[in-house]
């Protein structure tokens, strides 16, 4: 039954005029790979690390990282998978962690923000990814970049933290570290970053370039991927991770709206990222767009 379900998702992603598209998972748990075979995509593109914070025990210490890590990466068989490191705050309230009480938790200590606030529980975690970069290929990306000097910081925690376990006598490797980009001034000076790679959140990009919260019915509307200003938005990223040679992709919900692929596509784009029930969808949708 497996292969049945998964014979048109494993066919590449190709549109009507003979382009290649990188298709990508999103998973918000390990469990959301279960059951799938990895030859349905070109390997991960969002693992949204949350979930290990947000078991009752607390905050998960290195050995229950590294080992969650490492079996995401032996179910992508050698594929390349993206790990965003923890993203609480905003709409991901973590107990211990997160700010109660911020009179706007999206525009407060979130993302890349809380953990260089929190340099202990980010030094873990970054020792937990180096560890499991011995197993696969893994990419480290961070959340809600806004400036350059977050990016250099995150860097050398991961530069102290390889040099401590390799000091240590513990396998490590070093992975490409890159960026989300999901704030305006990120998209807009994309090329100021020295990011490994840029990943394009477009749920947070669109929330915060239409001052529309992506999760209030009554701004529904205006929370638009589809606006032009987001797609330009988009598009200065491309050119920014083209014109400094690196990967780019988009890994928001917007990648599974197949009304937008054409538009997306049109934007420079080649590599989307979505979750495991929008894959078979998403390929025959790319098959036809002659963008
Ligand atoms: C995004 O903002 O588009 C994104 C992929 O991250 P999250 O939805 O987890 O904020
Ligand atoms: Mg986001």
């Amino acid at each position: 039954a497996r292969a049945i379900a998964d014979a048109g998702r494993a066919k590449p992603a190709i549109t009507a005029d003979g382009r290649r598209i990188t298709v990508l998972l999103n998973i918000a748990a390990p469990e959301d790979l279960a059951g799938l075979d990895p030859a349905i995509c070109d390997g991960i593109g969002l693992v949204r690390t949350e979930f290990l914070f947000e078991a009752s025990q607390g905050l998960p210490d290195e050995e229950t990282q590294y080992a969650v890590y490492r079996r995401i990466l032996d179910w992508a068989e050698g594929r390349p998978v993206t790990m965003r490191t923890l993203d609480a705050g905003g709409d991901k309230p973590i107990s211990g962690l997160t700010i109660d009480g911020e009179s706007n938790p999206f525009l407060g200590l979130r993302g890349i923000r809380l953990s260089l606030s929190r340099p202990e529980v980010f030094r873990l975690q970054l020792r937990a990814l180096a560890r499991a970069a011995v197993h696969g290929t893994l990419k480290v990306m961070l959340p809600m970049v806004a400036v350059p000097s977050e990016l250099d910081r995150a860097r050398r925690l991961l530069d102290d933290e390889i040099e401590a376990l390799r000091a240590q006598g513990i396998a490590c490797a070093r992975p490409p570290l890159g960026i989300m980009v999901e704030i305006p001034a990120a998209a807009l000076c994309a090329g100021d970053f020295e990011a490994g790679f840029y990943s394009i959140g477009s749920n947070d990009l669109t929330q915060y370039t239409m001052a529309a919260a992506r999760d209030i019915g009554a701004v529904a509307d205006l929370n638009d991927t589809a606006n032009p200003a987001v797609l330009a938005l988009i598009a200065l990223t491309v050119e920014a991770a083209r014109a400094r040679g690196v990967e780019v992709s988009l890994c928001g919900d917007a990648a599974a709206d197949t009304s937008l692929t054409k538009a997306l596509l049109a934007t420079g784009l080649t590599t989307l990222s979505v979750s495991p029930v929008a894959v078979a969808r998403l390929k025959a949708t790319i098959a036809m767009v002659n963008p």
